[in-house]
């Protein structure tokens, strides 16, 4: 007998820190768009692990491409070379455009590396003191969960408790060009965003705001940095969501569906000199570019473009957002999103979006409350029109109040 949901959960509350208060859902197994729980009911993933399964669950050519790669070789550390390494430089590259690639594992570690070069870039290329480098960053921002990372969040429960933070962060008002602007020093070496903040809420910033930013960028000799480990790779039905605004970063961080959810990775890509100041033992990590990793990335990317996830996501999200506009219910203050990147916010009358997750989870569908209010879809990028249509149904039946 496999063990019981109930025993598993209570398991979990006694050994495991209390860092995650999750959907008491245990699951066992995925195949595209759903995952089964240990008892054999069938869910419709809305939250795809936050991204990090833009593929679907178990992809059977990225399962062949890790399972072939770890019976050859798992693990060189960068103290030696591994022949798949090169290979995925040059498909990451071709296909974003981009001149230099740093392999990370989790998006927090990407955000940290860009963080360490933008601000050597400073010193070395733009001319600031030593340690007097600023980097700007916005309000409401989510960047992972690490010391320095954190020490620049404004959300009360990411930062509270932990410091003292590393200094050399200033915060703006996310969306607002001219608070830009104004915090921009001859010290100011980056400016960190994220094209749409996912974790707040799924905040798309007014039109032409990213625009501006790029220009006053580019005048200030300002490196651009743009954390796309949410948005990218496909979420918003453009590969990077800085399409959307036809502008170019110049340094990206992608994670998440880098690995199409089944092994940490991460990459900083830079179309800039940002990278090219890092010198042998300035910077790394054991797990970064491993032949694993690497095998892994090439096939993410590989089934992302050719089977077609990144216009599914523009069509299907398209679709999925208009029919969730046109749900009748007096619950729904907004919807919105982009792509399949897609959040429905509840007036606070409603009494939380919690609940009406766990209503949705009694009919096969997961999705994940986020600031109180809002509910956050994003499904993987595979799911089809009908599989929207019958997630519409389970959402019409709860936000309608018919269920
Ligand atoms: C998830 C996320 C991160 C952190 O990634 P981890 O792999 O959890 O460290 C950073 N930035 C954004 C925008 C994210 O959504």
């Amino acid at each position: 007998m496999a063990t019981s949901a109930t025993t598993l959960i209570e398991t979990e509350a006694r050994l495991g820190a209390y860092n995650y208060k999750p959907l008491d859902v245990v699951l066992s197994r995925g195949e595209g768009v759903w995952v089964w729980d240990v008892d054999g009911n069938r869910y419709l993933d809305c939250l795809s692990a936050y991204s990090a399964v833009n593929q679907g669950h178990c992809h059977p050519k990225i399962l062949a491409a890790m399972v072939e790669q770890a019976q050859k070789l798992t693990l060189t550390s960068r103290a030696f070379r591994n022949d798949q390494l090169a290979l995925f430089y040059d498909e990451i590259a071709a296909l974003t455009g981009s001149h230099k690639v740093l392999p990370m594992n989790s998006g927090a570690e990407a955000v940290e590396s860009a963080v360490k070069a933008v601000r050597k870039w400073g010193y070395e290329v733009k001319g600031v003191p030593d340690g007097q480098a600023e980097i700007i960053v916005c309000e409401n921002n989510f960047h992972g969960r690490t010391l320095g990372i954190v020490g620049f969040s404004t959300d009360p429960d990411a930062r509270g408790g932990f410091g003292p933070f590393a200094p050399g962060f200033k915060v703006v008002p996310f969306g607002d060009a001219t608070a830009f602007e104004a915090a921009i020093t001859p010290n100011t070496v980056a400016f960190l965003v994220e094209p749409i903040q996912g974790e707040a809420g799924v905040m798309i910033p007014p039109a032409g705001y990213f625009k501006t930013v790029r220009e006053l960028c580019t005048r200030h000799n300002v490196t651009l940095i743009l954390d796309e480990i949410q948005t990218g790779l496909g979420r918003t039905g453009k590969l990077l969501a800085e399409a959307h605004e036809g502008i170019e970063a110049d340094v990206t961080l992608v994670g998440k569906a880098l690995s199409g959810g089944f092994y940490p990775v991460s990459a900083v890509l830079s179309n800039s000199e940002v990278l090219g100041v890092l010198k042998p033992g300035q910077h790394g990590s054991t797990f970064g570019g491993n032949p694993l990793a690497c095998a892994v990335a090439r096939m993410a990317l590989k089934v992302l473009v050719e089977e077609g996830m990144i216009e599914n996501a523009e069509r299907q999200g398209a679709y999925f957002q208009a029919e969730l506009a046109g749900l009748r219910s007096n619950l729904i203050r907004e919807v919105r999103g982009r792509g399949l990147m897609l959040a429905v916010e509840l007036h606070p009358e409603a009494g939380g979006a919690r609940r009406y997750c766990e209503a949705l989870q009694k009919r096969g569908v997961l999705a994940k409350d986020t600031h109180g209010d809002t509910i956050r879809i994003a499904p993987p990028l595979v799911i089809t029109r009908d599989q929207v249509d019958w997630a519409m149904e389970q959402f019409a039946a709860v936000m309608t109040g018919t269920a």
